[in-house]
């Protein structure tokens, strides 16, 4: 399994699957969630809304992951994913930890071979970019995931520079 770090926007990853950190409504929202839907278009949320229509009726709970198709992106597949919301009262690491091997566990059933994360809950979520990149690389490291290529693709210096240092 190969880890790597990019800089950048994961729209334009030519990966099996990318990740987005999406909200448990799965209608879409700001951050990567939105360029994902934008970028990918509304074949995307057509199948979010059966998605919520059949299993998942009261959204994807948080630390689950769930695939759609991917639009007109070049992956073959958007894997949605719940991070938790940062709380300085309550330790939610586990459930960030959850959200990548969850994603990488959807990832191997469908037979991905790479796989790109965003930074999951380092945005409008609150997390400190440092933990964040603790959780995300310990995680898959961790995970004994059948996937061989796993690219973690950062969108801002900071966040970038915590995963870096974090490798
Ligand atoms: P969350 O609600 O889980 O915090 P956000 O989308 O707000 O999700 O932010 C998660 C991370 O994704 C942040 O580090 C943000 O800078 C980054 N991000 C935003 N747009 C993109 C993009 N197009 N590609 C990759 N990362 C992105």
């Amino acid at each position: 399994m190969a880890i790597t770090i990019l800089k950048g926007d994961i729209t334009g990853q030519r990966v099996d699957a990318i990740v987005n950190a999406a909200n448990s409504s799965l209608m879409g929202g700001g951050g990567v969630d939105g360029a994902i839907h934008r970028a990918g278009g509304p074949a995307i949320l057509d199948e979010c809304r059966a998605l919520r229509a059949s299993k998942y009726g009261r959204g994807l709970p948080t630390g689950q992951a769930v695939a759609t198709t991917a639009g007109r992106l070049d992956a073959r597949w958007v894997i949605h994913t719940v991070g938790p919301v940062y709380s300085a009262d309550e330790d939610r690491s586990a459930l960030l930890a959850s959200c990548y091997r969850e994603s990488l566990r959807v990832a191997g059933e469908l037979g991905a071979a790479s796989v790109a994360f965003p930074a999951v809950s380092a945005g409008v979520y609150g997390w400190s970019a440092e933990s964040a990149a603790q959780i995300a690389v310990d995680t898959v490291r961790a995970s004994g995931t059948e996937v061989d290529d796993i690219r973690f693709v950062l969108f801002n210096d900071e966040v970038y520079a915590a995963f870096e240092r974090e490798m």
